[in-house]
């Protein structure tokens, strides 16, 4: 059988003290009236990365509601995720020549009918989280489940050979959803294609109230100075989150504000074979500037120490040059943080308003927006309780549970 990742349940009124009371009875509602409806979540991976984040959170809250909410994890070998890494940056736009060779597909179809044949079908509704799994509808063919497909990935733009090949497995689905209306592939065709945001967890140890001295302690002990400025990005070990970008930009506003430190924090991923390259590459880069670092999950920078630097630095860069949406990006909104992000993806769906105006189409223009806030602390402020206000407002995880189950509710007609 798939790895079903053990969880346990939230508790749904915590949210009252922060959330909208419309918006909290609507969810328990739904609850009610699908309750004990068996709920699957099917990904590639149980750690690294926004799906497994926002799923180990957002199941709990799920059981939470009464819904029977579980998540699988399917399995695979290096291979297999070299070539899903491949699908997943043709869906974001790269080229990957080599889907064309039969093998490939053939491994990918192989790997997906195995793990099929592994899933506990016992379910009354499935979400199949991105390409990886993308094709277990399609070896699930006597399941009566509803199956729906969930693109995380910024697919506004995908590979044309790539798409036409997931494609006919996409629209195998009762229905697709994806992160914003402009992600969505003109030419799918699918009874039921919806949006919706994902959705941060406010109680979860990434991004519950630590206090500050706190955090300033835990960085001190990691050989930040806590007297000079800091600037972090956290993301994946990934291309599309433009590291070396972001040294660049931290380089040139360090030439405006000498003694300026960049933490760079990333984390490895089961699903994701590229990396282990890419860190290696920022080590060495890191290694040229006494004040650059490069930290991981497997450095020991778990979810607390996450959150520790998110609240402890000044500002929060996330230069992504395709972005699905950018958890980092509300992580740090939520904590008040002024960021200065890419302008890609989904990103701009949460820096609306003045916050847009750190949005960046270039390392240059990173480090200006950069040394701007670092000199205005009373700009960065209004930011940061605007950037607050937008996540409380849309970003949390019951407007998830919302949209999530109101879509459940129109498949199984209830
Ligand atoms: N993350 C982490 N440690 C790291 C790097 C990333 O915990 O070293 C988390 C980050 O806090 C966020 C998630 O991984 O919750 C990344 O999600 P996002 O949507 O930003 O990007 P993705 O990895 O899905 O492309």
């Amino acid at each position: 059988m798939l790895h079903k990742i053990s969880l346990g349940t939230a508790n749904i009124d915590k949210y009252r003290l922060i959330q909208s009371r419309e918006l909290i009875d609507e969810v328990v509602s739904l609850g009610k009236e699908l309750k004990g409806l068996r709920l699957c979540h099917i990904n590639s991976t149980p750690f690294g990365g926004g799906v497994a984040e926002l799923l180990v959170s957002y199941i709990p809250l799920l059981r939470a509601l009464g819904i029977k909410a579980d998540w699988q994890v399917i399995r695979g070998d290096r291979r297999f995720f070299t070539i899903t890494k491949g699908l997943h940056n043709a869906l974001q736009g790269a080229p990957f020549a080599e889907i064309k060779k039969l093998g490939i597909k053939r491994r990918y179809l192989t790997n997906n009918l195995e793990n099929a044949r592994e899933l506990d079908p016992n379910y009354d509704v499935f979400v199949v989280n991105d390409p990886q799994p993308a094709a277990l509808r399609h070896y699930s063919s006597d399941n009566k489940a509803k199956w729906i497909w969930r693109c995380h990935v910024d697919s506004s733009q995908p590979d044309a050979t790539v798409w036409n090949f997931l494609r006919p497995y996409v629209e195998e689905h009762d229905a697709a959803v994806f992160t914003t209306q402009k992600f969505i592939p003109q030419d799918l065709r699918l009874a039921k294609i919806t949006t919706m945001a994902p959705a941060i967890c406010a109680f979860s140890s990434k991004n519950m109230f630590i206090k500050k001295y706190v955090c300033r302690e835990l960085l001190e002990n990691l050989g930040f100075d806590r007297n000079r400025f800091l600037v972090t990005q956290v993301s994946r070990f990934d291309r599309w989150k433009d590291p070396f970008g972001t040294m660049t930009a931290y380089r040139l506003a360090k030439q405006e504000i000498p003694g300026l430190q960049l933490a760079m924090i990333g984390s490895f991923a089961q699903d994701d074979p590229e990396s282990w390259d890419m860190y290696a590459a920022l080590h060495t880069e890191a290694n040229k500037d006494a004040d650059m670092f490069v930290y991981s999950n497997l450095t020991g920078i778990g979810n607390m120490e996450v959150n520790a630097f998110q609240r402890a630095s000044d500002v929060i860069i996330q230069k992504s040059i395709r972005e699905g949406f950018g958890l980092v990006v509300a992580e740090a909104l939520w904590k008040e943080k002024p960021v200065v992000a890419g302008n890609a993806g989904g990103i701009p769906l949460q820096m609306t308003g003045e916050l847009s105006h750190y949005l960046v189409n270039s390392a240059e223009e990173c480090a200006e927006k950069i040394v701007y806030l670092l000199r205005n602390p009373a700009v960065c402020q209004r930011l940061g309780e605007e950037g607050k206000n937008i996540v409380a407002q849309n970003f949390l995880m019951p407007r998830l549970a919302r949209d999530e189950l109101r879509l459940i509710k129109s498949l199984v007609g209830k």
